[in-house]
């Protein structure tokens, strides 16, 4: 029987360095909150800096080894992780939803999710390729080979904690690198749960190692500019990712920037709008709208504009809200009291410039950090949301009449992680895609994510790829040997 006391209770909270569980230095911890209630789950341990470069000595004095060890057998260890996670599924899940609000029917779907991330790489790990070419004068020979580019840092967000940690940890592994990943500090508990699955899957010691803290500058700074690690990956905000890539330019480490989004939703008088309209759900309502890839600008065509926002409306309406345990909650808690703030100004702003409420918009009285479903028409390009992330359940609409004011209105932002079009005109379908300045389209979709496909933005959405068969790539460098015969 799983109970929530149970599997919070059964996640060591310590860190995990060099293959040991070890408390931070001074034994000092911080509070896990479970977002529904605004209630204490736990304490973790609240790593220092000097625990930090405790973690990466242990990742460098990895290295080597981790390198030389047979891709099929990193291959297999991720296979076993594959295989122990989705085993744990529904207790994972728990415990996801206790320390992040997502509907637990989701948090299933995301522990499938990471471990699809260690099947895919597993797969990968062996087909690590290299090549053989004559000199174009003929004397000499090219060797092309790959290697890990050495030891990594990870740092990933609250919003998909377990997936995150795969879609990183996944590729390093299956490349040959050795790792210090830090979780956000609103959720640990996923990370040491999936650090757990690894060390029982047979990972070596130090290869992984996991860093809890309450201030992850002060902490990964220094590792950032030490220069031993070689290579930082980031999932999180572009304030933030500007920042750490100022800090890797001092060692010259490679970069993976997973960064923020503000995802135009296109939907054409041809659409299919039952298409649509459950399109427009999942790249909403997926993750509370927490999530880089949720739709924040509806586009919608003057024939169907008035029919798009009643049927969109009546679905949202009937969004239950609750804590994410509850049967058949869809609409669970934000992150936090500051997450609920930003989206009540971001809709109060729209209202003021002339947006109409649909439904929602309201406040919710009692604990937790909840906002409710909500969709807003006639919704002004200077609206604040036009250009800032709203991060919860937020649906704004507005309307259009020609296919050139669509995409110049979808592609007015400084993002471009990814962009929803729903058309039947194949010629239109693939026109619109190649005119949308963003990394991802989801055509006739509302969701782009998976883990054979590579996942990434251009602009200022970030760098580099996730995922797909390029994922490894991020990992490894190319070396090229010269060969005179
Ligand atoms: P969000 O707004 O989604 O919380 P952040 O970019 O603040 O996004 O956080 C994403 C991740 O980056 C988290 O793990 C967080 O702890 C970490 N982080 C935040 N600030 C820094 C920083 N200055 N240096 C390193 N990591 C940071």
């Amino acid at each position: 029987e799983i109970s929530e006391t149970g599997v919070v209770d059964q996640v060591t909270k310590d860190l995990f360095i060099g293959g040991k569980w070890v408390a931070a230095s001074g034994g000092r911890t911080f509070a896990v909150h479970d977002p529904s209630t605004g209630r204490g789950l736990c304490e973790v341990a609240d790593a220092s800096p000097a625990d930090g470069k405790a973690a990466l000595e242990a990742a460098v004095a990895a290295q080597r080894g981790f390198a030389a060890m047979p891709p099929r057998e990193r291959g297999e260890i991720l296979r076993r992780a594959y295989e122990i996670l989705l085993a744990r599924n529904e207790e994972l899940a728990l415990l996801m939803t206790l320390e992040m609000g997502k509907p637990l029917a989701e948090a299933r779907g995301e522990v499938a999710y990471a471990a699809e991330f260690f099947r895919w790489f597993a797969e990968e790990a062996v087909r690590i390729d290299g090549g053989y070419a004559v000199a174009p004068n003929g004397n000499g020979r090219f060797l092309i080979t790959k290697q890990p580019v050495g030891p990594t840092l990870l740092i990933t967000p609250w919003n998909f904690p377990m997936a995150m940690g795969g879609r990183k940890l996944g590729p390093a592994i299956a490349a040959g690198c050795t790792v210090v990943i830090k979780p956000a500090e609103q959720t640990p508990l996923s990370m040491l749960a999936l650090a757990g699955v690894l060390a029982e899957a047979g990972l070596p010691d130090g290869v992984l190692n996991v860093i809890t803290t309450s201030d992850a500058g002060a902490v990964m700074e220094p590792l950032i500019r030490d220069g031993r690690a070689r290579k930082l990956s980031f999932t999180g905000s572009t304030a933030v990712g500007r920042k750490l890539l100022e800090q890797c330019a001092e060692k010259v480490l490679r970069t993976s920037m997973e960064l923020g989004g503000n995802a135009p939703f296109l939907v054409f008088d041809d659409a299919d709008l039952d298409a649509a309209v459950d399109g427009a759900m999942q790249a909403k309502m997926r993750n509370i709208g927490e999530a880089c890839t949720a739709a924040n600008r509806f586009y919608v065509q003057r024939g169907v504009y008035d029919e798009f926002a009643r049927r969109l409306t009546e679905r949202m309406a009937a969004q239950k809200m609750g804590r994410g345990t509850e049967d058949g909650v869809v609409v669970g808690p934000l992150i936090d009291d500051d997450a609920v703030r930003k989206v009540r100004e971001l809709v109060a702003d729209a209202v003021e410039r002339g947006a109409r409420v649909l439904t929602g918009g309201s406040e919710v009285d009692g604990p937790g950090h909840f906002y409710p479903a909500t969709v807003l028409v006639d919704v002004p390009r200077d609206a604040r949301m036009s250009d800032e992330e709203i991060f919860g359940p937020v649906a704004p609409i507005s309307v259009f009449d020609t296919e050139d004011e669509a995409v110049e209105a979808a592609n007015d932002t400084e993002y471009g992680l990814v962009s929803y079009l729903f058309t039947n005109d194949v010629k239109r379908a693939l026109r619109v895609s190649e005119r949308l300045e963003a990394g991802m389209i989801g055509l006739n979709q509302g969701i782009v994510s998976n883990p054979a496909a590579p996942f990434g933005g251009i602009k200022q959405s970030g760098l580099g790829r996730e995922g797909g068969t390029v994922g490894i790539e991020e990992f490894l460098e190319t070396k090229y040997i010269a060969v005179s015969l």
